[in-house]
């Protein structure tokens, strides 16, 4: 059994917890937190050992009736693995902390390339993961883009990826964040720092994007264009992305007109936190002209990179190969609508 910790217990850490739960192959260890708060009750309520991730702060835990396990320093040496899923530029403050124990750590996409041997998506890269100490799993909008672009550039070639990114203003949670009232080019600077992003998955890929802000918390939304080798039919890529386990193609027939009936849809199905772990891809959306590819996908920027950090533990620890793994996620944790 692969011990795993997690460091961050927020919106990524506790659903990254649950889904490593579910896997057959892993045991939750513990999870680290910095203080006290609705997740850590129900990290204890849900039997994960919660550690103090901040010793001065540790009292904190035991004032509001929580019952710590230890220091993080003791769930980081006890691991195989952890999983940081602190806030952007704190897993980099937390590298030299697994670097003491000697413990292979994943960060978010919220750290910079740079502090890792490589960046991460399942679908994409699998095997450059596999034995290093340190890496990147990456954002949820990078996630979303390369899943759709390894396919096409395996079947048909990709000359060029130009991608507006219509970005939601903070997740439900974060009551601070916006805007509430308008629209913003954000970054105003092209290209937004997507694309760069995009490129540490991919070798020698051109791709361009924009990037803008909206009052939404549900969902992304990516309009793209790709520039494929070949003039292709759409049917035919209909046919190619449906194969693909973790895009969903969103039929005609289900009248999803946005992001507010998909999350209608997830928790209909009874998707635990309405969480979409799948690229969802208009299918009507699916056009072309000539070499020109277009389409529209919403991008669920809470949960889709959950599955992805249960493969990066596979393929960091070399436990599987990418298929494998991929199948064991989808399978245990129910992803494919
Ligand atoms: P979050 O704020 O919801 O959760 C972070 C958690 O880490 C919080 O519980 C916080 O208290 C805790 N924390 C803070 N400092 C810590 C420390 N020193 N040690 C241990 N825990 C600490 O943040 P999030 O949205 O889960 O983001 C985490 C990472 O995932 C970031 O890199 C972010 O860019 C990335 N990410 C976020 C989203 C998203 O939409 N929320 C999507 C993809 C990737």
């Amino acid at each position: 059994m692969i011990q795993v910790a997690i460091n961050g217990y927020g919106t990524i850490g506790k659903r990254v917890a649950d889904a490593v739960r579910a896997q057959p192959d892993m045991e939750v260890l513990g999870v680290a937190k910095t203080r006290p708060n609705f997740e850590a009750e129900t990290a204890l309520e849900k039997d994960f050992d919660l550690y103090a991730a901040i010793e001065e702060r540790a009292g904190q835990f035991a004032e509001a009736g929580l019952e710590i396990a230890g220091p993080v320093e003791d769930l980081v040496d006890a691991a195989d693995i952890v999983v940081d899923a602190t806030p952007s530029g704190i897993g980099a403050e937390n590298k030299a902390l697994y670097e003491e124990y000697d413990t292979p750590a994943l960060y978010q996409g919220g750290e910079d390339a740079d502090l890792v041997e490589t960046s991460f998506n399942a679908r994409s890269n699998f095997e450059d993961a596999v034995g290093a100490d340190h890496v990147r799993v990456v954002s949820c909008n990078t996630t979303g883009l390369s899943r759709v672009i390894a396919p096409l550039r395996e079947a048909y070639g990709v000359e060029k990826v130009r991608a507006t990114l219509v970005r939601r203003g903070g997740d439900p949670g974060q009551t601070g964040r916006g805007p509430i009232n308008d629209i913003l080019p954000n970054p105003v600077t092209i290209p937004s720092h997507h694309g760069p992003d995009v490129e540490t998955i991919f070798d020698d890929l051109d791709i361009d994007t924009l990037g803008m802000k909206v009052p939404a918390t549900l969902m992304h939304m990516h309009s793209l264009n790709v520039t494929l080798e070949a003039d292709v039919d759409a049917a035919d890529v209909r046919e190619l992305l449906a194969e693909e386990s973790r895009l969903f193609l969103i039929p005609e027939s289900m009248a999803i007109d946005g992001s507010g009936k998909l999350k209608e849809y997830a928790m209909d199905v009874g998707r635990p936190r309405a969480d979409i772990w799948e690229n969802c891809i208009w299918e009507e959306s699916i056009s072309t002209v000539g070499r020109d590819l277009y389409l529209f996908q919403g991008i669920h920027q809470e949960s889709d990179v959950v599955p992805e950090n249960v493969d990066a533990i596979r393929a960091v620890l070399g436990e599987a190969d990418a298929e494998e793994s991929i199948e064991l996620t989808n399978e245990t944790m129910g992803v494919g609508l």
